[in-house]
């Protein structure tokens, strides 16, 4: 690969822009079962939006945030996501050893986490419409990571599906006859076999632990902010972002983490 790294930074953030902008007819339409296909249309007065004002970016800065068609306000979110997905495509290539490799992660992980972080933020769900069948897409990445030893890759991803999906599932039946109500949705479980099934077995205890930070944070200042008018705190987003982070530094987390296994492994099997 001898693209200078600038351009190669560049191209990957407008690809970004780009995807980002279908990513919010994804956010859009996927809860309502829309179709997904079909032409981009205004969401007050359903007028179609001609191509060259559907811009990613360009077209809200320069509309100062207004629609063409009848001058109402667009929701700072489209802008937000497409330049949201842009940097993710950035960080993507930067920590990619290979253009295929950037173009599998970020398209078929990064993309598809962003979507349900924005869908679970707004409406608590996470749509088994993508959790679901990424699931098996992580199975036929790590075949392709694997490559050709292609046991390895099912036994790794399967492993991580298992335990990711499990151990939650496990989690959430203990707190919910602890707390006599429903502790943790089934979309969260379905999201850490998701990530299990993409970044293997070892990668969860990190997703688990910083998830679980990140989402501490993030109450912490909504309590001090008062900004929650509803209690519930979707988890989603954090286990999302935290499957990401460990994507970006699976090197540097990995070496940590194997000391911490092999000493449990030590104390249990010894
Ligand atoms: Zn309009």
């Amino acid at each position: 690969m001898h693209i200078p790294k600038i351009l190669l930074l560049i191209q990957a953030g407008i690809f970004g822009l780009i995807l980002g902008s279908f990513l919010n007819v994804l956010i859009y339409r996927l809860p309502q079962s829309m179709s997904i296909l079909g032409r981009s249309y205004c969401p007050h007065c359903r007028a179609q939006i001609p191509f060259y004002r559907n811009v990613p970016l360009v077209s809200y800065l320069l509309q100062w945030g207004k629609s063409a068609c009848c001058q109402k306000k667009i929701s700072p979110q489209y802008p937000l996501i497409e330049a949201l997905t842009g940097f993710v495509s950035v960080v993507t290539v930067m920590h990619a050893e290979t253009l295929p490799q950037y173009f599998i992660w970020f398209l078929l992980f990064m993309c598809p986490l962003i979507v349900i972080s924005v869908i679970d933020f707004q409406l608590k769900i996470i749509p088994d419409v993508i959790s679901v069948p990424f699931i098996i897409v992580g199975l036929m990445v790590q075949q392709f990571e694997h490559y050709p030893e292609w046991w390895a890759g099912l036994k790794f991803s399967g492993l991580g599906l298992l335990i990711g999906g499990g151990f939650l599932l496990l989690f959430a039946e203990v707190m919910s006859r602890l707390l006599k109500k429903e502790a943790m949705g089934g979309g969260d479980i379905k999201l850490m076999a998701m990530l299990g099934a993409f970044l293997g077995p070892k990668s969860l205890i990190f997703i688990y632990i910083a998830g679980s930070m990140l989402a501490l944070v993030y109450a912490v200042f909504g309590r001090i902010l008062n900004k929650h008018q509803d209690r519930q705190i979707p988890f989603g987003p954090f286990l999302s972002m935290a499957g990401m982070l460990f994507w970006f530094y699976r090197e540097q987390i990995i070496e940590r983490i194997n000391p911490v296994i092999d000493f449990y492994a030590g104390v249990f099997f010894s």
